[in-house]
């Protein structure tokens, strides 16, 4: 796998696990804007939201279903956000597709991380 994530999922860069299955892997963000900064990624290397396909919804749906879980575990059941950045002018940094899960403070009713 090419990216960042890639080496994290194959294990050969470390990383804060707080899930994982066969398919999706989540752990703390390096740089959290929040109190609680959670990267929910699918171990299927798909670049994008752009770029899923109709096979991908399993996998999708289950991402989502891991950010409630993770909310709850984390206690933030109450409020948060669940964000995805789409391409570079979408603020996507690593080409890996994942759901960054934030909370842990209020936000404003716009959209972004501030
Ligand atoms: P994005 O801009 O949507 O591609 O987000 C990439 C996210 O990955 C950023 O919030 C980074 O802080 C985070 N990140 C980059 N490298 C690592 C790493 N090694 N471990 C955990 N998070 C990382």
């Amino acid at each position: 796998m090419s990216t960042i994530f890639g080496r994290i999922i194959e294990g050969t860069l470390p990383c804060e696990k707080v899930y994982e299955n066969e398919r999706i892997l989540a752990f703390k963000d390096i740089y959290p804007k929040a109190p609680v900064h959670l990267l929910i990624v699918p171990k299927k290397e798909i670049r994008c939201l752009q770029e899923i396909e109709p096979e991908d919804g399993p996998v999708l749906a289950e991402m989502l279903l891991v950010a409630k879980e993770l909310a709850a575990k984390f206690s933030i059941a109450d409020g948060y956000r669940l964000i995805t950045n789409n391409g570079k002018k979408g603020g996507q940094v690593v080409e890996h597709l994942h759901f960054h899960l934030v909370g842990g403070k209020t936000f404003c009713s716009d959209t972004g991380f501030d």
